[in-house]
């Protein structure tokens, strides 16, 4: 059997004020997975994604990304990871006055040396590469204008083309539908689809509606409290465990 891209392992995360987000979380991720993590606000999935690619540091576990135990690395390898690993937020996190080309280009960064990423050299294929990723996600007619312009789903779609100029292996998603009406949380779940199936990128997204993790997901982990409460196929999630997840009384809701 092939090794997986990611084999988390024990991990544990308590903040320097006590809080323990990650009370020994352990599970395997397998190339090509669409895996979505799910769970009440508070209860660890944005601090496992931060821990992947080291916006946080993990107190304890490993973190082995393709072959390598990446939860202790420090300084120069931690930029080194995030190379690899591409990450979209909630809030897409664009840069509002810059034109969507150049947000793009902004995943190329940190490839280059400093002085050519001062001045914005970029080189001509990495425009070419930016320009194919905008087109990937329909949104290449937007190139020139300021990202301030564009509506939270396309901002997301830039977003989501920046993150793959880095060439990544593996993307992060921290509910980058949460800001996003109805109707344009599917057309970015299904760019987010389609970079995994066509492109073979492994997708890690944390998701809030359980109607969307079933439309998407090939795999799905329940967090409760920093810990695991349910790993397995989202079409097997029964009224019970969704009473498990989200405690009595809780409703599903759906996204149509
Ligand atoms: P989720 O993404 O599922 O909403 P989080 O990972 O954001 O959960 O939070 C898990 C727990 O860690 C919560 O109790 C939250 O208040 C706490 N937490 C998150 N970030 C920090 C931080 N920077 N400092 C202290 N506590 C934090």
């Amino acid at each position: 059997m092939s090794q997986p891209i990611l084999s988390i392992k024990n991990l544990v995360k308590t903040y320097p004020n006590g809080v323990q987000a990650l009370k020994g979380v352990s599970f395997d991720v397998k190339k090509g997975e669409f895996l979505v993590i799910i769970g009440l606000s508070g209860s660890g999935k944005s601090t496992l994604l931060r821990c992947v690619n080291r916006l946080h540091d993990p107190t304890s576990g490993q973190i082995i990304f393709e072959g390598k135990d990446v939860a202790q690395v420090q300084g120069e390898e931690i930029r080194g990871l995030r190379k690899h690993i591409g990450m979209i937020f909630q809030h897409f996190n664009l840069i509002p006055r810059h034109s969507v080309i150049s947000n793009v280009l902004m995943g190329r960064l940190g490839f280059m040396g400093s002085f050519k990423s001062i001045f914005g050299f970029f080189s001509q294929e990495d425009k070419d590469n930016a320009m194919k990723y905008l087109k990937l996600v329909g949104i290449s007619e937007k190139a020139k204008i300021r990202a301030d312009q564009l509506s939270g789903g396309q901002q997301q779609r830039v977003a989501i083309a920046r993150a793959l100029t880095q060439g990544p292996s593996i993307l992060l998603a921290d509910e980058p539908v949460a800001s996003l009406d109805p109707a344009t949380c599917h057309t970015v779940m299904d760019y987010l689809k389609k970079v995994n199936q066509e492109l073979g990128i492994t997708v890690i997204c944390n998701l809030h509606f359980l109607s969307l993790v079933r439309q998407y997901a090939t795999r799905v982990i329940a967090l409760k409290g920093g810990q695991i409460v349910y790993e397995g196929n989202p079409h097997d999630i029964t009224d019970e465990w969704f009473e498990k997840i989200y405690g009595q009384g809780a409703k599903e809701v759906h996204i149509n």
